[in-house]
């Protein structure tokens, strides 16, 4: 079930390590195959996002590194929060649409940010430590990351740069399969301007590291990794959508990836 250069850590998550310090946790086995990421500095560790928490990432996380932990969403979705819970030391960008939803210091996500009644699931409440502002930079030792706003699939949505080491922490913004814009948040306008603004700070050789995977032909899995040409693509197929005036229920991107849409997604192309 897992490819050359993946290994299990028990019967549910698999583990890559897929550049220097930085660890791929997989959960195959979930049927959304969520993929997060343990970035490893010299000081600090960095853990983007915490799965559906079916199982207790936390319990991983400390097996692979003693350095502190902070754990950061890459969005509020239940398969991406399902652990946070889990962490005493909790980041959140600091975005209007997730201040919204801060009380007395704890987060208390919406349900359309949330979605996690789909599946029999609650939010926890978690008490935030740090707001990261849009832009800022995350410096963990050895390794800097900036924080991108990258809505489209979500308003919340982030990804990290990593510029040295050519990597974009993508999250769902973009993965290999039928990306979802067929559901409440999602927005083509954003998804469109996202990867317009990506386009011109992606290194030619960045590889992208997605959170949500698919077995290949042979039935193994690995941490989920797309291109900058993706990226390209991504914004040549919004914009032949765009001129096409059609509202389909699926477009293609590219070989790898297709979005799934309704028609709320379509409404700020509609406004003036
Ligand atoms: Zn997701």
């Amino acid at each position: 079930m897992l490819a050359d250069g993946v290994r299990w850590f028990d019967d549910w998550f698999a583990i890559e390590e897929v550049a220097p310090g930085v660890v791929a946790i997989g959960e195959p086995r979930f049927h959304q195959i969520n993929w997060n990421y343990l970035i490893l500095g010299t000081k600090r560790a960095l853990l983007f996002d915490t799965g559906p928490g079916v199982r207790d990432i936390s319990k991983i996380v400390r097996e692979l590194t003693t350095l502190p932990v902070t754990a950061l969403p890459s969005h509020m979705h239940f398969d991406h929060t399902g652990g946070l819970a889990k962490f005493h030391n909790i980041a959140i960008a600091d975005l209007p649409v997730l201040k919204d939803c801060e009380k007395d210091g704890w987060l208390h996500a919406s349900d359309d940010l949330y979605r996690g009644f789909r599946e029999g699931m609650t939010w926890t409440p978690v008490r935030v430590n740090e707001w990261l502002p849009i832009g800022s930079t995350l410096d963990l030792g050895g390794r800097v990351l900036e924080l991108l706003h990258t809505p489209g699939h979500s308003p919340d949505s982030i990804s990290l740069l990593d510029r040295a080491s050519s990597i974009l922490f993508a999250a769902d913004f973009l993965y290999p399969g039928p990306l979802y814009a067929q559901i409440p948040g999602a927005d083509l306008k954003a998804y469109l301007q996202t990867a317009d603004s990506l386009l011109p700070v992606l290194p030619e050789s960045v590889t992208l590291l997605c959170a949500h995977g698919q077995a290949d032909e042979a039935g193994e899995h690995r941490a989920p990794r797309l291109n900058r040409q993706d990226v390209a693509d991504l914004s040549a197929s919004l914009t032949n959508l765009r001129g096409s005036n059609d509202r389909p229920e699926s477009w293609p991107v590219n070989a790898r990836m297709s979005l799934l849409l309704w028609e709320p997604a379509f409404a700020s192309w509609q406004s003036p």
